[in-house]
């Protein structure tokens, strides 16, 4: 994949993650996850480069973001394997990898789609984010597997007890789960 700029990030990804969230059309906790420096930080990075977001500071309080936020705490071992696997394959090169572990490893604790838990405008723009953020993550998808179910796939691989009760895809009675359409 050709290397992205830090305008090229912004653009493509946080932005849109940024207007959804500011909607409250994502399952991402206060501050996408960051600090609030952290996300005052990422505000200046977008005013850098010219683009503008507006999120407001009552969307970070909302009482349905913090009641997620709470309940959360409950799979927080979860989290942390998600983070550890997307840490390990994260490309340096990156700006925002750090981000980005961050708000898929919460987007997987949503119910629907992780694109759509993200506030992804589409199921490609977040396999977009993989090869740049994960790409090896993102070449070991090579039979496009559903994103959240191949990340949690991983885990089961490396000894988790998440998703696979069978030996193989190919006799998994919920293959359909796996790697449907993800529309
Ligand atoms: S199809 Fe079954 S075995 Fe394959 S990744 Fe999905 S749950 Fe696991």
């Amino acid at each position: 994949m050709t290397a992205l700029t830090r305008a090229q990030e912004l653009s493509q990804f946080w932005q849109p993650i940024c207007h959804s969230y500011q909607q409250g059309l994502t399952v991402l906790p206060p501050f996408l996850g960051l600090s609030a420096e952290g996300f005052q930080a990422l505000c200046d990075d977008f005013a850098s480069v010219g683009l503008t977001v507006i999120v407001d500071t009552a969307q970070h309080h909302s009482p349905v973001r913090r009641l997620r936020n709470d309940l959360l705490v409950m799979r927080e071992p979860e989290l942390q394997e998600l983070l550890d696997l997307l840490h390990q394959h994260s490309n340096p090169d990156a700006h925002y990898q750090q981000l980005a572990a961050t708000v898929i490893a919460y987007g997987c604790l949503g119910s629907q789609h992780l694109w759509k838990d993200l506030g992804l405008p589409e199921r490609p723009r977040l396999s977009q984010l993989f090869a740049w953020y994960f790409p090896a993550l993102f070449q070991r998808n090579d039979r496009n597997m559903r994103w959240k179910r191949f990340l949690y796939k991983q885990l089961c691989e490396s000894g988790g007890d998440y998703v696979c009760r069978a030996p193989s895809c190919e006799q998994c009675s919920t293959y359909a789960e796996c790697f449907g359409p993800e529309s």
